[in-house]
């Protein structure tokens, strides 16, 4: 996981002038310096810093103003921005703690979780009600999107994360009420909605191909997952076609050569994904040699044979065609190629969600999930615009 996280600073001689009066409907904006008092503070440099007391000339009552880095709690913002990265970084709320007083700026474990959760709570965007918010400036061509689980007081929680396919980035983080297909086409449908996307990046879960269609979606299915399963499928099926295992290859005239060259071929097919009106035909031609083979309901038996095991096979592969070779010809508004692989959420999944999950026994509250996850996502989407300023996030 790569980061870059920069902390608060704390400046005890800069000051913002107050612009309106702090109390609920005065608006005064006219002050009166009264006088500057010493404050107490938890920081990594300070101890004390100056506090500027004011008066409003419209209400009379005073307030404070704090230097840069300071406000009216006792621990400052790079203090807490401290324990906000230790925390990221991996460490357990407890951990986070002890560093902290071993290093002589002790923070309680209850401080070090308040401000992670305030962190993760403040950050904006990645969540799919704020994608809508942003409309205007957000578009994104082409979305990749995919689930994973983690556990929260014993219960697994479905999180939907989607990304842009083309830079790399998070879009959203979410918790869905489960990954069944009705639920995964209306998520899909708002945040394709809200950044107008043209393309859906997934993997090859049925679900997802519904998703895509249902909302009218260019479909581009992970090449690296199709082709793993596709590799996985010929080294199987090889040695019983080889030998005809069940007898089912000749009830339909055909060779274990044949089969065994049929096999090969889809393969091949899958490896080399070219989106040819021959590979088309190729595709065609084979699934056409086993569309005879029985299925285990007219034979009467519980087991696929090898021929009807090809004839679904070569099938699902040939439906596949198009989603699987979408990248090859699409490109994004400034030409962008797509890289035919989900490959950006998936390392969404890994760095944002599961990286730090990895060293927890899990979450306590679902809004953790989201606010350490959110946390991490934004941190990782400012990589490379020079790294995440936590001063924007700690409170
Ligand atoms: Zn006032």
């Amino acid at each position: 996981m790569r980061l870059k996280l920069l902390l608060p600073s704390v400046e005890p001689s800069m000051f913002e002038e107050p612009r309106v009066c702090p109390y609920a409907k005065c608006g005064g904006q006219h002050f009166h310096l009264r006088q500057e008092v010493p404050k107490p503070v938890r920081d990594t440099v300070y101890t004390e810093v100056t506090a500027r007391r004011y008066a409003c000339l419209r209400c009379g009552r005073t307030f404070r103003v704090y230097p840069l880095g300071i406000n009216d709690d006792q621990t400052s913002r790079r203090l807490k921005g401290l324990a906000v990265l230790f925390y990221i970084m991996g460490l357990s709320y407890g951990a986070v703690a002890l560093v902290l007083t071993a290093l002589g700026h002790p923070l309680g474990k209850t401080a070090v979780y308040e401000a992670v959760q305030a962190a993760g709570a403040k950050v904006t965007g990645l969540r799919r009600e704020d994608v809508q918010v942003s409309t205007a400036r957000l578009l994104v061509a082409a979305l990749g999107a995919d689930l994973t689980s983690v556990k929260c007081k014993g219960e697994w929680l479905t999180v939907a994360v989607t990304t842009d396919a083309l830079a790399g980035t998070t879009l959203t983080i979410d918790i869905l009420d489960n990954g069944e297909a009705d639920t995964l086409q209306t998520w899909v449908q708002e945040v394709a909605t809200a950044v107008q996307a043209e393309v859906l990046v997934t993997d090859d879960a049925d679900g997802f191909k519904t998703a895509a269609d249902a909302n009218g979606l260019k479909h581009q299915v992970c090449k690296k997952h199709v082709l793993n399963n596709s590799e996985a499928w010929h080294d199987t099926m090889q040695p019983e076609l080889a030998r005809d295992a069940d007898g089912s290859l000749a009830k339909i005239g055909v060779t274990p050569e044949q089969a065994v060259a049929d096999n090969d071929a889809l393969l091949r097919l899958m490896r080399e994904r070219q989106p040819t009106s021959e590979a088309n035909a190729k595709l065609a031609e084979i699934h056409e040699r086993y569309a005879q083979a029985r299925s285990p309901k007219k034979l009467r038996q519980d087991k696929e044979t090898l021929a009807y095991r090809l004839r679904l096979f070569s099938l699902d592969r040939w439906n596949l065609w198009q989603r699987l070779t979408l990248y090859r010809t699409w490109r994004g508004p400034h030409d962008q190629p797509l890289d035919g692989t989900n490959n950006a959420t998936e390392r969404a999944i890994g760095w944002r969600v599961k990286e730090r999950y990895r060293t927890m026994r899990g979450y306590k509250r679902p809004a953790s999930v989201l606010n350490v996850s959110r946390l991490i996502a934004w941190a990782g989407n400012l990589l490379d615009a020079g790294g995440a300023d936590l001063a924007a996030v700690v409170a």
